[in-house]
């Protein structure tokens, strides 16, 4: 199994490494070079088995099979639900896919636990260390945290703008009581603190010296592990099933995440993903135009879907231009030159055909959709979720069944919450001590050498 770049110029790897690398040398994404045909999920098959075999797959030669058990049993040890990614009934034909039942209450955890664990068995094979950096305004560092705290493999350092994150998610990275995980709040905006990410990666010398590496969305790994609830829903339905999976997009991981189930045979009902984006809407206008579009980004009450161009959208485009890496190399030139961007015909019309489609939704819809739902079903959902079921309201009608993708627990966006329904839901019992836990954070400067200071003696500590 290789792993090649969507550009077309970085030399295929193993999955091991793609996984390591994130980003390929060309700026690329990796992508299978074939796509492996991996048996689909039977009905009560436990997740870990389906998430072992999908993983192996993928993983090919580069990690042994009982190794990978191993990485999925421990990553979804920490998950409170047996099933890891239930699926809860909404209508007479609909339902939710909960997938915020692990440590830090949100989907990223589903790939983030995998990473970490992934990370720590590559390194402690070579005996090597890393400094994974990673800047958040919300889920991210959380799911990063928890994943990696305690691996002796990894010093973790999370940026975060100093006091414009919620307090619920500050808390989930701040209290792991981990000496490898370091939290630095600083004086800036998220930015701020991407910019200081950036022009660190961007210095050879400081990258090599601290062995600095990064998880972000566009790491295969988290495509994945993702690809393993697409396969459990389908076996939870009927093998042959159609399912119209709603997925709240942001960068487009999780969508394309659905694709890959596909692609490698573990959707026997079919292949149909409606994107549902909030007023940040490039996504949807990349599939109805064909025109890529750079525009600035708009708050809305989905924070973690504040997305202006979505970076998973080159893996699909690659796929649309029949893996044709000069016209991804000339759309992504012509877009970082111009702004803006009109897909050529070639990629056009396939990329029409492949069971895509998109929905925006604006924020006061998003408001009603919590406190409608919550009164015809009973069910609390987050302001990401109500994306995804208004999306999935306002479609055409369908024969195949509706799976919601629920992205995040309610309880993580207290302030929406109540603004939606009058109340602030509890979180968790198994997470509702966290805000008397002790929070460790330093405030700095948002300065390249102060973080990078904070970074070396970090990794000097490790030693
Ligand atoms: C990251 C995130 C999304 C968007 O997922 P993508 O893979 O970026 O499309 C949606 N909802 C929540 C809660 C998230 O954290």
């Amino acid at each position: 199994m290789k792993y090649v770049s969507t550009r077309g110029q970085a030399d295929p790897v193993d999955f091991v490494t793609a996984c390591l690398n994130g980003l390929a040398p060309d700026g690329g994404l990796y992508v299978p070079e074939e796509w492996p045909q991996i048996a689909p999920a039977v009905p009560n098959e436990p997740y870990v088995d389906v998430a072992t075999r999908v993983i192996s797959a993928m993983a090919g030669a580069s990690i042994g099979a009982d190794d990978v058990r191993a990485m999925c049993e421990r990553a979804y040890a920490s998950f409170s639900h047996p099933a890891v990614a239930p699926l809860v009934q909404t209508g007479t034909n609909a339902w939710l896919m909960e997938l915020h039942h692990g440590p830090t209450l949100a989907f990223k955890d589903v790939a983030m636990q995998l990473i970490g664990q992934l990370y720590d068995h590559a390194l402690t094979a070579k005996n090597a260390h890393l400094s994974v950096v990673c800047a958040t305004s919300g889920d991210t560092g959380g799911a990063a945290a928890a994943a990696f705290a305690g691996l002796s493999s990894v010093s973790m350092t999370i940026l975060h703008p100093h006091e414009r994150i919620a307090p619920v998610q500050r808390l989930f990275m701040t209290t792991t009581g981990a000496s490898n995980v370091q939290n630095l709040a600083l004086h800036g905006d998220f930015d701020d603190c991407q910019a200081i990410v950036k022009d660190m990666f961007a210095d050879k010398g400081f990258t090599a010296e601290v062995g600095l590496s990064g998880v972000n969305s566009i790491n295969w790994m988290r495509i994945a592990a993702q690809s393993v609830y697409y396969a459990t829903a389908q076996a939870a339905l009927g093998p042959s099933t159609p399912i119209r999976f709603v997925v709240p997009s942001g960068n487009m991981g999780d969508a394309f995440a659905g694709y890959v189930a596909a692609r490698c045979g573990l959707l026997g009902g079919g292949f149909e993903v409606l994107c549902a984006v909030n007023q940040n809407k490039a996504l949807a206008e990349l599939l109805a135009d064909g025109v890529m579009r750079r525009t600035p980004a708009v708050a809305t009450p989905s924070p973690a879907m504040d997305i202006t161009v979505p970076s998973n959208f080159e893996r699909l485009l690659f796929e649309a231009a029949g893996r044709n890496d000069s016209v991804v190399r000339d759309v992504y030139a012509a877009f970082a030159q111009a702004g803006e961007t009109t897909l050529p015909e070639t990629a056009r019309g396939p990329l029409g055909c492949m069971g895509f489609s998109a929905a925006s939704v604006t924020s006061d819809d998003i408001l009603a959709e919590i406190a409608r739902f919550q009164d015809e079903t009973g069910w609390l959902i987050c302001p990401h979720t109500a994306v995804g079921t208004f999306a999935a309201r306002e479609a055409p009608e369908t024969d195949a069944a509706t799976v919601v993708l629920a992205t995040a627990h309610a309880a993580k966006f207290p302030e929406i919450i109540e603004q939606a329904v009058g109340f602030a839901p509890d979180l968790p019992r198994r997470v509702a001590d966290i805000d008397g836990n002790a929070e460790v954070f330093h405030t700095i400067p948002a300065e390249p050498l102060a973080v990078r200071e904070a970074i070396a003696t970090l990794a000097a500590s490790a030693r």
